[in-house]
């Protein structure tokens, strides 16, 4: 993979369009949509010397690693207290055991989300409420959310999606109106604000995902939940660890949820670069803005919209290609050795493991045009000029080309 940009690198050749001064690259024959090599190749040798540090310690479950990372997390999140688990899902399920979900409670989530936001409530015998999303930003709306609060309401899950917060004032006011906990699901926005709060600052508790694609990604699972009171830290932990305390004797029915301490060693290396893959992730956001402009694309594609009262760290870089040329431009794109994806083809209202809670197409308008127009490119922090010119080139001959007849 390094391979790709020495080449690239190598062969110095002038840039079309517009240059902002990244690297310089050649032509391109293929971008991937996502290329995890790039970003970890040039910390290898950091990366081997902290597992060789776990290995000689011999602790590789509540080695120091875990709670150093535990640390840097709470400073980017300005939170009093972090806890380590094995997955973003895991955090969900914990931030909901916390606070004693149970069945018959009732857990508003948005519908345009990963799938994990919503089945940590169903596994707690507790029903997921879906809402709509604000169709610029796709993040809860906050007029849905207030519509759909009943007497059985005890917790939102706001989704920073795609690496921009949720309207977090609006969503706070809501719920302290209503005395409902928050529960921020910041699997793809560590690191983001809203107002200059960071994302996990907001709610009571706020989990996050180390899942590879994520912008602190590891290499496997991992996640974790912060919080600012003490007590609910507390309970989290030990709900983490079977609920035992102390040894071999069990308080609550907890599960075994555990961030590995080579997990934790790895993610340490990378978070020293998670402000500049946030900020390499908004450069390619702003060039992809530049160059759609300045090829007249941006009548036809519609760009994700930038909130201004947000940090965002661009975890994903999604267009909308309207009027049911979706599918034919991810295929055109595809065909051309670009990579795409579809962020989330299916709204979790239409899963059929949701079949009995009662929704029907129609239901949530946005989330279902977002879920049929939404196009994702790639904007990972190593993408180079060349690449992007790429891939906004492929859509342009799309839309000049057969293909975007026959799709009409
Ligand atoms: C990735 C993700 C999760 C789950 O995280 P895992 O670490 O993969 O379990 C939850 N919610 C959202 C919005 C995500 O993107």
């Amino acid at each position: 993979m390094t391979d790709r940009i020495d080449r690239n690198v190598a062969s110095g050749k002038e840039l079309k369009g517009v240059s902002l001064g990244g690297p310089v690259s050649g032509p391109v024959s293929s971008v991937p949509m996502l290329d995890v090599g790039r970003g970890n190749g040039p910390l290898k040798q950091e990366f081997m010397a902290a597992i060789e540090r776990v290995i000689d310690s011999g602790r590789f479950l509540h080695g120091p690693e875990v709670g150093e990372l535990e640390r840097t997390v709470n400073e980017v999140c300005g939170t009093a207290h972090a806890i380590g688990c094995a997955s973003g899902s895991d955090a969900l399920l914990l931030a909901l055991m916390a606070i004693d979900i149970e069945p018959g409670d009732e857990v508003i989530v948005p519908s345009f989300t990963f799938f994990a936001t919503a089945s940590a409530v169903s596994r707690l015998g507790a029903e997921p409420v879906f809402v709509d999303i604000d169709p610029l930003t796709y993040n809860m709306d906050p007029v849905s959310l207030e519509q759909s609060i009943t007497s059985r309401t005890r917790a939102i899950i706001p989704v920073h999606l795609f690496g921009q917060c949720a309207a977090m004032d609006k969503i706070c006011e809501i719920a302290n109106k209503h005395d409902l906990v928050v529960i921020e699901d910041a699997a793809q926005a560590i690191g983001a604000a809203w107002d200059d709060r960071p994302a996990g600052a907001w709610g009571q508790m706020g989990c996050l995902s180390f899942y590879p694609t994520k912008n602190l990604g590891g290499m496997g699972d991992g996640g974790m939940l912060v919080c600012q009171d003490e007590a609910l830290a507390s309970k989290i932990r030990l709900l983490a660890s079977h609920g035992m305390q102390p040894r071999y004797y069990h308080k609550l029915v907890g599960i075994n949820s555990r961030l590995d301490t080579i997990q934790a060693a790895i993610l340490g290396v990378k978070m020293a670069h998670l402000e500049s893959y946030a900020q390499a992730r908004g450069a390619h956001a702003q060039r992809y803005k530049e160059l759609f402009e300045a090829g007249r694309m941006t009548d036809i594609v519609q760009l994700p919209m930038k909130h201004p009262k947000g940090k965002h760290v661009w975890n994903q870089y999604g267009i909308r290609v309207p009027f049911g040329r979706r599918d034919a431009l991810k295929a055109h794109l595809q065909q051309r050795g670009i990579g795409c994806e579809i962020y989330y083809p299916v709204p979790l209202h239409m899963q059929e493991c949701f079949s009995d809670l009662g929704y029907s197409v129609g239901c949530l308008p946005h989330t279902e045009a977002a879920a049929r127009e939404i196009l994702h490119l790639p904007v990972y922090p190593e993408l180079t000029e060349g690449e992007q010119d790429a891939v906004v080139e492929g859509i342009e001959a799309f839309y000049m080309s057969g293909a975007f007849r026959r799709a009409a």
